[in-house]
């Protein structure tokens, strides 16, 4: 048996001497969370996602989830999770390149490649490990990477994973990136353009056809973000990068099974070559447990819905039509205050002044039985009241949201 040597307490050469708090810093650093309205906790809902949803027993309208298209809590993704772990087990039980293949992995990669419109596909354990793993494979400390301001955080993690010089352009601003290729480009090998296609805490759609034109004008690679467009956006939601026409074009499209899809797990697309590199090259793939089988057949039922059911999608947009038209009625009303942010997607954002507003904003709303995103800093530069709209919504649910954002917001602004 081996002791464990006790750790040596004197004070290093030239140091202040009390060691004795290691963890002290953290009380102090709650405190000033605290004090900037910014301290967040979890919140369990219970029962079937869906556009009711439990919380602490009450039922609340849910207009803060991803889920797009009601696919989490649908019978046929259950059943297929469930069919799926009766006949695969619940965990697949290794690294894809070791023991954790099963034939639905490769059959999701083929679907996803098809709905894309690419070669090839690789599916990864979440959004987050796709980005980290795709982004970190594909430029290192000799190249650049250009990011928009708004990018998500899984896609910054991939930029600092990776090592390249990075810059940030102003959001959606294909002046500000041109003028950085021009003073940039030339002084690295690789240079990778990287973007959200729905900005998520926004709800816009970055102008991918001029960042592509770009792109190929200064030979640069790109991987867009499909996190929020995969399922809701195109004829056949097949994402942003189709609606915009832009399928068939050089670049590489990640996205969360997560989000539209009510599975879990993320994907890259994009050419033969690209994928086979990141199965060679993807850390984040190659050194973690292959997708479990319930969440990757989930996934396949969830497509295969997408494809045959377009009603979904028609009803989707018809409810954010519905929701957008209210708010920016409640904006003009609450102008200058509130603000409702330019959105090409079923996330709409009601900008208001502080943090104290949106958290105060968001509890009256809870009390009248809505489920919105209180959305604060850090994640975004201003707060703001996050709205998703669901397939599954019904048009009273929606016009009872309107109604209730307009009475707390007159009750929450008169007195602060
Ligand atoms: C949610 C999200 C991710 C991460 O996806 P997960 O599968 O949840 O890890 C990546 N990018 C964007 C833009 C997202 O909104």
């Amino acid at each position: 048996m081996m002791n464990c040597p006790r750790p040596d307490r004197s004070p290093p050469e030239g140091q202040p001497s009390d060691h004795s708090t290691p963890y002290g810093w953290m009380d102090h650093a709650l405190t000033t969370i605290h004090r900037a309205d910014w301290h967040r906790q979890v919140r369990p809902l219970t029962g079937l996602p869906g556009p009711v949803v439990k919380a602490a027993g009450r039922s609340l309208l849910n207009f803060a989830s991803n889920d797009y298209l009601g696919l989490a809590g649908h019978p046929a993704t259950i059943a297929a999770a469930q069919a799926a772990t009766a006949r695969w087990g619940t965990g697949s039980t290794g690294s894809r390149l070791v023991t954790g293949e099963r034939p639905l992995h490769r059959q999701l990669e083929r679907v996803i490649a098809r709905l894309k419109g690419t070669d090839d596909a690789i599916v990864f354990s979440s959004g987050y490990l796709a980005n980290l793993g795709a982004i970190a494979a594909l430029v290192g400390p000799r190249d650049l990477i250009l990011g928009d301001r708004y990018n998500h955080a899984s896609l910054l993690g991939g930029i600092r994973l990776s090592g390249a010089t990075a810059l940030t352009y102003d959001h959606c601003s294909m002046d500000h990136l041109a003028k950085l290729l021009a003073a940039h480009r030339d002084r690295h090998r690789r240079c990778l353009i990287v973007t959200d296609t729905v900005f998520s805490m926004d709800g816009d759609v970055c102008p991918l056809p001029e960042l592509l034109d770009l792109a190929d004008n200064w030979g640069a690679m790109v991987l867009v973000d499909e996190a929020h467009g995969t399922g809701v956006l195109g004829d056949r939601g097949a994402g942003a990068v189709d609606q915009l026409g832009c399928s068939g074009r050089s670049l590489l499209q990640m996205g969360t099974l997560s989000k539209a899809l009510g599975s879990l797990g993320g994907y890259v697309a994009g050419s033969a070559a690209a994928i086979d590199f990141l199965r060679n090259r993807a850390s984040t793939w190659i050194y973690t447990t292959g997708l479990s089988p319930a969440d990757t057949a989930a996934a396949l039922a969830a497509i295969a819905i997408v494809r045959r059911d377009p009603q979904r999608r028609q009803q989707l947009w018809r409810n954010v039509e519905t929701v957008a038209a209210g708010l920016g009625a409640i904006a003009a009303k609450f102008s200058p205050q509130v603000r409702l942010l330019p959105s090409d997607s079923p996330i709409l954002c009601l900008q208001v002044p502080t943090a104290a507003i949106v958290v105060k904003l968001g509890q009256t709303l809870e009390k009248s039985g809505f489920l919105v995103g209180a959305i604060r800093p850090p994640t975004v530069p201003t707060s703001r009241l996050r709205i998703t709209v669901r397939a599954d919504h019904d048009l009273d649910q929606c016009q009872e949201l309107i109604d209730a954002i307009a009475i707390a917001l007159a009750d929450t602004l008169a007195a602060p």
